[in-house]
């Protein structure tokens, strides 16, 4: 029975495969995945997903009649959080209607906003903002088979195969856990789930059962999404009664290596300094510790955020979903627009941040390897070239300075 059921298998593994070297012949994303590649796939995620405690039946269910998605080649190489303009992405995500609707959901479900407010200590407007960002509310949770994207994208993302198969792994254990058909766990193409999209792996470790019957659905349940979201801000180091942060307003002569990630100084510090918050500060003792975060440098807004911000981070990694979580908090909560205007120049592409580590190296500063990643040596680096260009020395890396680095590159500068 066994035997029979794993030469099934086989058949449509080959069958993938087959599928798989057509999408190569036509040029698209799966390229580089050969049978032999795909077959030991899942032969060898069978004993990880069994000793996770997915049955055989679970598992042959999850593979019967699969097929690669090949259109998750083309999402997965975009990823507009690096690409866009921050304040173009902001602007794209806080819209007037993503406001209103955000209110009008706010009153609907007032009372289990303040359950889970009271529960959990964290913000409802900032819980709101997240599910209007992840899913407009629920109008758009995704409807793709779950362990179909991940299975691809485990086999054909050789960068990140191994999250994505830790996370249909777990996949694979939801599955089981809540005794649903396999094809019934539908979500985005990266395999999150739900009104405030889940991946499997917070899925399984952040999700709550709020309304009590007996299931944590992140997609049929308005109230287990947003308590499970709630939670997870809150095991994520949430702070009840403390803002995420506020724009500030920076003194005309400021030091701005004080922006440097990982930097704090109290309220206090900061005021004593120059800085002026804004409006939309909320309550924030003068002994809260605060980090000053630029996101485009000295040419945009400035913002002290606190340890809240860093909880939203966790869902999202990128300063850009951070602040439009925060902001359209804000809005729901009835702030206005932001102070300060934000620049439309793109970020430096990875190529161009390569090009600005060789010019930095070449100039003397000790670099590793360029990269593309701009960590603490770089960021200082690009200060230490700013002061002697006599540029405002945010650490910020601008075509501006790029462009200027390569004008200089052959002078005694
Ligand atoms: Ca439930």
């Amino acid at each position: 029975m066994r035997a029979e059921r794993l030469q099934v298998l086989r058949g449509l593994l080959c069958a993938l495969v087959i599928g798989i070297a057509a999408q190569a012949a036509t040029g698209a994303a799966h390229a580089g995945v050969d049978s032999e590649t795909a077959e030991r796939f899942v032969e060898r995620l069978w004993p990880e997903a069994k000793a996770r405690g997915v049955s055989r039946e679970t598992f042959e269910r999850a593979f019967d009649d699969f097929k690669p998605d090949p259109s998750l080649g083309t999402l997965n190489a975009k990823q507009p959080e690096f690409e866009k303009p921050v304040g173009t992405y902001i602007a794209e995500r806080v819209t007037l209607s993503r406001i209103e609707t955000g209110r009008r959901k706010a009153a609907e479900n007032a009372r289990l906003m303040q359950s889970i407010e009271a529960r959990f200590g964290v913000d409802a407007n900032v819980v709101l903002a997240i599910w209007g960002m992840e899913s407009a509310y629920g109008a758009s949770k995704g409807n793709r088979n779950v362990i179909r994207s991940l299975a691809t994208l485990a086999m054909t993302d050789t960068r990140r195969a191994t999250f994505w198969r830790r996370e249909l792994v777990s996949a694979l254990v939801l599955v089981e856990e809540r005794g649903m058909a396999p094809e019934a766990l539908v979500g985005s193409w990266a395999g999150a789930v739900g009104h405030t999209q889940f991946i499997p792996s917070t899925y399984a470790r952040f999700a709550v059962d709020f309304d009590r019957d007996g299931q944590r659905d992140l997609s049929g349940s308005i109230a287990d999404a947003l308590a499970s979201t709630a939670n997870y801000l809150a095991k994520s180091g949430w702070s009840r009664g403390l803002p995420w942060g506020f724009e500030v307003k920076l003194p005309a002569r400021f030091d701005f290596s004080w922006s440097t990630p990982g930097r704090t100084r109290t309220l206090a510090e900061w005021i004593t300094d120059g800085v002026t918050p804004g409006p939309a500060m909320g309550n924030v003792g003068l002994g809260t510790p605060l980090q000053l975060v630029m996101p485009v440098g000295a040419a945009g807004p400035a913002f002290l955020v606190t340890q809240n911000f860093k909880a939203i981070l966790r869902y999202n990694q990128s300063i850009a979903y951070a602040l439009s979580v925060g902001h359209l908090a804000d809005r729901l909560g009835g702030a206005g627009a932001f102070q300060t205007a934000w620049p439309t120049e793109p970020p430096l592409s990875r190529t161009e941040r390569e090009e600005l580590q060789r010019l930095l190296a070449a100039r003397g500063h000790r670099l590793g390897d360029p990269d593309g990643v701009l960590g603490a040596d770089s960021r200082a680096a690009i200060r230490a070239a700013q002061r002697a260009l006599r540029m405002p020395d945010d650490g910020h890396a601008s075509a501006a300075l790029l462009n200027r680095l390569r004008t200089v590159r052959h002078s005694s500068l």
